[in-house]
């Protein structure tokens, strides 16, 4: 049985390659120092997993920004409005060009928007959109692909396979940029492009080669099927000597189980972390001259795998097809897990003794492997670290279990419906038209991580550190009001990470030193792990919120993280439905609020962001998700009376298929990311005749870009053609922490300008 691995994670064991790059765009290092760095997290990858006994190891993986963006980049699929960054300044190279594409390009006296971005499939990585023309033609741009191969090839003294996201999953990520065509259709003039880089990498001695298409374990249409099948026959027949790696991840392939083991490929990779159903009917069509690629260790947690549980998988298909014809692997790219336990020196043993990091989990691939050639001492020791955490008083704590279980439909209902609530809110708060807010945090400037980097070092007294957030919070509570924002926020400057922070503060959680994951770019993030029940021991910000209120006689809202978000970007228990641990969670959220309210905060905003991504792949799947999910939310935010205004925001989301359910979660108002889209994403809560009030976001807070007064009035005046001008909030896309202040000072009040300009036009307009 080969040993497989599908993909590592690219950013380094301590983030170099975020140092790296961020030093890149700011203009203190040179391509030479990127690339150099970018280069040693490459060859130590590719060593590692040599030594893990990894047989397939993969190449193409690593990436500058994203996975996606080099593919387009491969593929030639650049939209028209970059063509300026090299042809108007000569030093530019091809990674100018992508970095870019990715985070826009305001120089030279150029100004162009970033990419659109959004969320690869149910995880926290995000990816750069591709965008496509009626005439999109595809040629080969970029060598990327065969410069790594021939490094890995270099590095590693064996043939590596290149990793490729497939055409048709290519097609199915992009968006169609005007009307008048399907992008499926596309598939007839990409394949060619396909073919070509096949065989070159063939020519160059590539044996395998792993072409993920997530999208064949999705809900497919007809036309995507047939585009599967035109597309691999193609392949096959112009590239039969290669062998290809078919991969699937994230969900089961269900219904295109026939569709895809008939494939005329040599592998099909499934996911049998996510989907361990599959495998029956895999086994029964699969032909005999494919070989099968088993997913059994998690990619997407950081649980150490149940060997019994994945030898239950193996052994069956040994049983069915034979050792020769299977290889194991992780269920997906090891890319969202972090890199290696080794490094957490900080974590409860007994704990620790249940984890697995990318590192661990290669070498799991291998032990399962020895396991199966006889090795039962290795078998033995996972046993017994699998039943100690079964039973372990670490975990379960029945009062929570309790509180949980007792929870009605009325802990979930406010006191009146939205049209009274809003009434009520109005009559106390005289918001003008367009009132203008943020979503929460500003600049997490290096001073203020270094107040953070120096209270944990015990260089900062706890009283000290908390002086020098208070300082940070009323400066920014003092330019809020110079600039007129209506109604403010604090700032958010004493917070890590909006999920961290409420974790820390929670019991059943536990962090790692070193547990980053990439999100997207250079940006990572450390999810908490949560381990065992959770419950809240105390208040979590109203300290802040409480300071900061008294600090303005304007309203100041409370930030709080939602429960299906802070589920949603933790490692989660794998030994409890996700709702169970989502209802703990909305039970501590909800005394929070409960608490806020009473120390006199009136406007009080939890943050959902995650709450789309956490959306079953599969559609038969998600009505059971969206009820509970939904249900959680609105136990977080009822607890408190109709004078308290409960915010939400979203972002990064394609919001048409839960609108429905959005509206269920009754907050009072809804603030959303809007402005890459052109306002695209509005229509449907425009379509639905969303009840409430909505902030779409007037600006791109993940570009350095500063956006116009113009530009953001032109933005609001598409919203009043969509939304009851009445109900309409001024706002940024989301929050500003990894912006600088100066963008952010200038954006915010070029905002402010445009919500008075929006004021203006819609004054002499009769209201809607
Ligand atoms: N309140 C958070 C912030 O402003 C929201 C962040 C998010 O939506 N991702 O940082
Ligand atoms: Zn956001």
């Amino acid at each position: 049985m080969l040993k497989n691995n599908l993909g590592y994670p690219r950013v380094g064991a301590h983030r170099e390659l975020k140092k790296a790059s961020e030093q890149y765009w700011s203009g203190k290092t040179g391509r030479e120092e990127l690339f150099a760095v970018a280069r040693k997290i490459r060859e130590q990858n590719w060593k590692l997993q040599q030594e893990a006994g990894i047989d397939l190891i993969p190449c193409n993986d690593f990436s500058f920004y994203d996975q996606v963006l080099d593919t387009s980049l491969m593929l030639g699929v650049i939209p028209q409005r970059y063509n300026a960054v090299l042809t108007e300044n000569a030093k530019n190279k091809e990674i100018d060009l992508y970095f870019a594409m990715a985070r826009g390009y305001q120089k030279d006296g150029l100004d162009i928007t970033a990419m659109e971005m959004t969320k690869w499939f149910d995880t926290n990585y995000h990816y750069i959109v591709p965008e496509f023309t009626a005439n999109q033609q595809f040629r080969l741009f970029s060598e990327k692909i065969f410069d790594e191969f021939n490094l890995a090839k270099q590095v590693t003294g064996t043939i590596p396979k290149p990793v490729l996201i497939g055409p048709v999953s290519y097609l199915l990520l992009g968006k169609e940029k005007e009307p008048g065509f399907d992008k499926i259709d596309l598939i007839k003039k990409l394949v060619p492009v396909y073919v070509w880089i096949l065989k070159r990498l063939q020519s160059q001695g590539a044996v395998w080669v792993q072409l993920d298409e997530p999208f064949l374990a999705m809900d497919l249409s007809q036309k995507e099927k047939d585009a599967f099948v035109y597309a691999y026959n193609e392949i096959k027949k112009q590239c039969s000597d290669l062998k290809t790696l078919l991969t699937t991840y994230f969900e089961g392939l269900n219904e295109n189980t026939s569709l895809a083991v008939n494939l005329p490929v040599s592998a099909l990779h499934v996911d049998l972390v996510r989907a361990p159903k599959q495998l029956d009917e895999v086994l029964t069509l699969m032909p005999e001259t494919l070989s099968l690629s088993l997913g059994v260790v998690d990619g997407r947690n950081i649980w150490k795998n149940d060997y019994i549980r994945s030898l239950a998988h193996i052994k069956k298909a040994i049983a069915v097809v034979g050792k020769d014809r299977l290889l194991i692997a992780p269920g997906c790219s090891l890319l969202h897990t972090p890199f290696d336990l080794d490094l957490e020196t900080g974590i409860n043993p007994e704990i620790k003794n249940w984890m697995a990091f990318a590192k661990q989990k290669l070498n799991e691939v291998n032990e399962l492997s020895e396991i199966i050639e006889g090795n039962n001492e290795l078998l033995k020791a996972n046993i017994e670290a699998i039943s100690t955490r079964n039973i372990s008083k670490l975990i379960h704590k029945q009062v929570i279990k309790d509180r949980a279980e007792a929870i009605t439909d009325d802990d979930a209902t406010r006191t009146s419906k939205f049209p009274s609530r809003q009434k009520t809110q109005q009559g106390n708060f005289h918001l003008p038209l367009f009132p203008t807010t943020t979503i929460g945090s500003f600049p997490q400037t290096d001073e203020i991580r270094q107040l953070r980097a120096r209270l944990k070092k015990g260089e900062l007294t706890p009283a000290q550190y908390d002086t020098e957030i208070e300082k940070a919070t009323i400066d920014a509570i003092r330019w809020q009001e110079e600039i007129g924002i209506d109604v403010l926020v604090h700032g958010e400057f004493e917070r890590n990470d909006m999920v961290e922070y409420f974790g820390e503060q929670l019991d059943g959680f536990l962090f790692t030193k070193n547990g980053w994951v990439q999100s997207y770019g250079s940006r990572c993030v450390k999810p908490p792990v949560i381990y065992g029940d959770v419950s809240r021991p105390k208040d979590m910000t109203v300290r802040w919120s409480s300071f900061a209120q008294a600090n303005t006689h304007k309203l100041m809202k409370g930030m709080l993280t939602g429960p299906v978000t802070i589920l949603q970007w933790s490692f989660v228990r794998d030994d409890q439905p996700r709702s169970e641990t989502t209802f703990q969670i909305a039970l501590a959220i909800r005394d929070e609020v409960v608490a806020l309210e009473k120390a006199g905060i009136k406007v009080i905003q939890i943050d959902e962001p995650a709450i789309r991504e956490g959306l079953p792949l599969r559609k038969a799947d998600r009505a059971a998700y969206l009820d509970w999910a939904v249900k959680a939310f609105r136990i977080s935010a009822s607890g408190v009376q109709d004078e308290t205004q409960i915010h939400t925001h979203m972002c990064y989301s394609e919001f048409n298929d839960i609108i429905e359910h959005i509206a269920m979660m009754d907050a009072d108002v809804i603030t959303i990311e809007t402005s890459r889209s052109q306002m695209e994403l509005l229509e449907a809560f425009s379509d639905f005749k969303y009840p409430a009030e909505i902030g779409p976001g007037v600006y791109d807070i993940h570009s350095p870009r500063i956006p116009s007064v113009d530009e953001m009035v032109s933005l609001l005046e598409k919203a009043a053609v969509l939304l009851p001008v009445g109900n309409i909030w001024v706002n940024p896309d989301c929050g500003l922490k990894t912006r600088k202040w100066p963008e952010t000072q200038a954006a915010l009040k070029n905002m402010v300008q445009a919500a008075k300009a929006a004021r203006e036009i819609f004054s002499k307009q009769p209201v809607n």
